[in-house]
């Protein structure tokens, strides 16, 4: 058994996905082309927003965010401290400081008013991370960014397809950032990412930001980095993206099969008015170690995402005092489980009995 069947999938799309690589080896084309602009295009139209920009991976759409805000004397960007590394380690990068918050225990997200306790005046931004797949309520972390005029960044890596009252994931922030790593939601068959923003001003700096700072050939007006997306991944992604939404109702079937018959352990916790992309399926179990046993021994796969809080790594020292009791919490106990648009109902059903045992 996969914890992510990314083979089944491959197999599934093989003839359109080999004639996009085949094509495009034949033109010896490989950074841009009509091929970004259309899975660009569609990209957009998918989420809801202006402009979708590809890039080269959900780390450099998170430092492509910030290196596209307003210089000004504010530094401070509050973050979750239950997320992977590049959130905070981004920040840090561009000269900002992490200030790491508290999350709920029902969705492992950022706690709304413990966002409202961190702002400060030196506040630049809130990177709200969707995670699990599942998103947080935007709207109101919104306003209360705009009240404070701050920005609202979704590092939405995990929750690409997921929705709040019927807005797709990376289309309420004002900047929005997703991840095509290939176990993502959307993946692709290396690295990539996008950026998602309704303003045209803040596109065209990001653009230009993703290609070296270069307004014209040669011509460098900001200080940039190469981030782009290749021509390859992006028609791969275009591919996968015509399959994407039959894809996230598969995973819908195959969560609430999850939901309905695992015993021993706390299932996730979908809000009213929420549709998680499910990146993992992720369950909260009293005995991690006792259940990681019993993976082990039925041989099925399993992941723990993630382990040690970033605030406890050795990469940020200067936090490791700090107590964030959720965060710890959840860190202790959450275990993600075999999952995929492509997981059979024999492999479902080893990992249902696993849990039927305890
Ligand atoms: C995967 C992930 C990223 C990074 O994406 P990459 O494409 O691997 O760089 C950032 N944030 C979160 C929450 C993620 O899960």
């Amino acid at each position: 058994m996969k914890f992510i069947n990314l083979l089944a999938q491959y197999h599934a799309y093989k003839q359109e996905i080999d004639t996009e690589i085949f094509n495009i080896l034949e033109n010896s084309s490989f950074i841009g082309g009509s091929q970004l602009e259309e899975f660009e295009k569609n990209l957009a139209s998918f989420v809801g927003v202006k402009h979708a920009i590809g890039c080269s991976s959900g780390t450099s759409a998170l430092d492509l965010s910030l290196k596209a805000l307003k210089e000004d004397e504010k530094d401070e960007v509050i973050v979750p401290s239950f997320t992977f590394i590049a959130t905070a380690e981004m920040v840090v990068l561009n000269g900002l400081k992490p200030v790491f918050v508290d999350i709920n225990t029902q969705d492992f997200n950022l706690n709304f008013e413990n966002v409202k306790k961190a702002i400060t005046p030196k506040t630049k931004a809130v990177i709200a991370v969707s995670m699990f797949g599942q998103m947080s309520d935007l709207e109101s972390l919104n306003q209360l960014c705009e009240e404070n005029q701050i920005i609202l960044i979704e590092d939405g890596a995990q929750s690409f397809g997921a929705s709040f009252k019927g807005r797709k994931s990376c289309s309420i922030a004002q900047i929005s950032c997703t991840s095509f790593f290939p176990s993502k939601p959307l993946g692709a068959y290396g690295d990539g990412g996008a950026i998602f923003v309704n303003d045209d001003d803040l596109a065209q700096k990001i653009r230009i930001l993703l290609n070296h700072g270069q307004t014209q050939r040669y011509k460098h007006e900001f200080i940039g980095i190469n981030a782009r997306l290749d021509t390859l991944q992006a028609a791969i992604l275009n591919v996968k993206l015509k399959h994407f939404q039959k894809e996230l109702e598969k995973r819908q079937v195959i969560a609430r099969i999850y939901d309905e018959n695992l015993k021993n352990c706390k299932v996730p916790e979908i809000k009213k008015h929420c549709i998680s992309a499910y990146a993992q399926y992720s369950v909260l179990v009293e005995n991690r170690a006792k259940v990681i046993e019993a993976f082990e021994k039925a041989k099925v796969p399993y992941a723990v995402h993630y382990p040690i809080p970033l605030h406890k790594q050795t990469c940020f020292k200067a936090f490791n005092d700090l107590t964030l009791k959720n965060t710890e919490f959840v860190s202790k106990h959450i275990l993600s489980l075999p999952f995929s648009a492509f997981l059979s109902e024999d492999e479902q059903a080893r990992v249902i009995e696993i849990f039927a045992k305890f």
